[in-house]
């Protein structure tokens, strides 16, 4: 498997919020109309219910292909496998993929039975089981609240608000402390809330792939706490200058920041990538 990655260097990259952006992510960051704005045109690499959903600017699209040149480009992401296959990055479809925060490897689009069976086991010996989180969540959401519980494979659920609603930071520090007593993690990101089992990680399936694959030097690029782990973990690892690590400060020897925010930060993390991945002459 070494022979998959050029140059043994393997970049595992969180899409949205660090490298992909929806149109509500865009309008929130004052990005719409983007071409004008930020004089870097759009591509679209989703659409969802026929219209167009997610987008890079060109700049990252030109980025993210050349990047795939000198590293296997690993996308490490908290949607669902059917989530994911909606996206198309620029460039060869990437060999591997990370789905569901770990719980899901992917070669060639399908997943490794295997890795699935071992990750449940783990999340069903460390964590409470999802119904008595979701029936906790039904209790605590107050009724009035404009926000929707949806569950991801019976593995993890996530709330999600009506737009230009999110809900009290109060009532987000009560649920990461009730959730993390029971070994679960919560990430509030843009619209969605997220509880999933700690031991539900990214950076779990990232390792695993790199042994499996031989790596000789990882990178990363995140900007939640559910990728945390996978940054730190890393070798060396890059955070947008916006989300949920920036708002905390979150820092780390080993990661650096973006100077940009919003989708001109995507481009700056592929081009770091780049640079990183690309061998010194
Ligand atoms: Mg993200």
């Amino acid at each position: 498997m070494s022979g998959e990655i050029p140059g043994g260097v393997l970049a595992a990259c969180d899409l949205d919020g660090t490298l992909i952006y929806s149109s509500a992510a865009l309008h929130r960051a004052g990005h719409l109309p983007a071409p004008a704005h930020s004089g870097d045109a759009l591509v679209c690499v989703e659409h969802y219910h026929t219209q167009p959903w997610s987008y890079l600017s060109a700049r990252a699209a030109r980025y993210a292909t050349e990047l795939a040149r000198t590293a296997l480009v690993v996308p490490a992401t908290t949607r669902t496998p059917a989530q994911y296959a909606r996206i198309q990055l620029p460039g060869p479809a990437p060999r591997y993929a990370v789905c569901s925060n770990g719980a899901h490897l992917l070669r060639d689009g399908v997943p490794d039975p295997g890795w699935h069976r071992e990750i449940r086991r783990r999340v069903r010996a460390s964590a409470a089981p999802l119904p008595e989180v979701c029936a906790y969540l039904q209790h605590a959401l107050h009724p009035e609240w404009p926000i929707t519980l949806r569950v991801a494979e019976q593995l993890f659920c996530y709330l999600v608000s009506s737009h230009g609603w999110s809900p009290p930071a109060a009532w987000i520090h009560d649920l990461t402390h009730w959730a993390q007593a029971r070994g679960w993690a919560l990430s509030a990101t843009g619209r969605k809330v997220h509880l999933v089992p700690a031991a539900l990680t990214k950076s779990a399936a990232i390792t695993a792939l790199a042994h499996r694959t031989q790596a000789r030097l990882v990178l990363a690029a995140g900007d939640s706490l559910l990728d945390l782990d996978m940054l730190r973990q890393a070798d060396a690892a890059i955070h947008p200058a916006h989300g949920e690590l920036a708002a905390i400060g979150w820092s780390h020897p080993t990661v650096t920041r973006t100077r940009s925010r919003g989708i001109a930060a995507g481009a700056e993390i592929l081009h770091w990538l780049r640079a990183r991945a690309t061998p010194q002459q």
